[in-house]
């Protein structure tokens, strides 16, 4: 029987049951890719929220 065991988030090798990463340097690597992601998300809502702002302004100029 296997005993319960999961796989590293990272690299995908065999963990303890209930632990998400096999070494620190795999947990900072998953730190880093987060941080690269939350920032990608708000870039991405910036560019949306810049695009609205100027849509908004062309509709309001061309009223006037
Ligand atoms: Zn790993």
């Amino acid at each position: 029987m296997i005993p319960q065991h999961a796989h590293c988030q990272v690299c995908g090798k065999a963990v303890k049951y209930g632990e998400a990463f096999c070494s620190e340097k795999c947990k900072k690597e998953y730190e880093e890719w987060m941080r690269k992601r939350r920032r990608m998300q708000l870039f991405l809502y910036a560019m949306i929220a810049l695009i609205i702002i100027v849509y908004m302004l062309m509709i309001f100029s061309r009223s006037s």
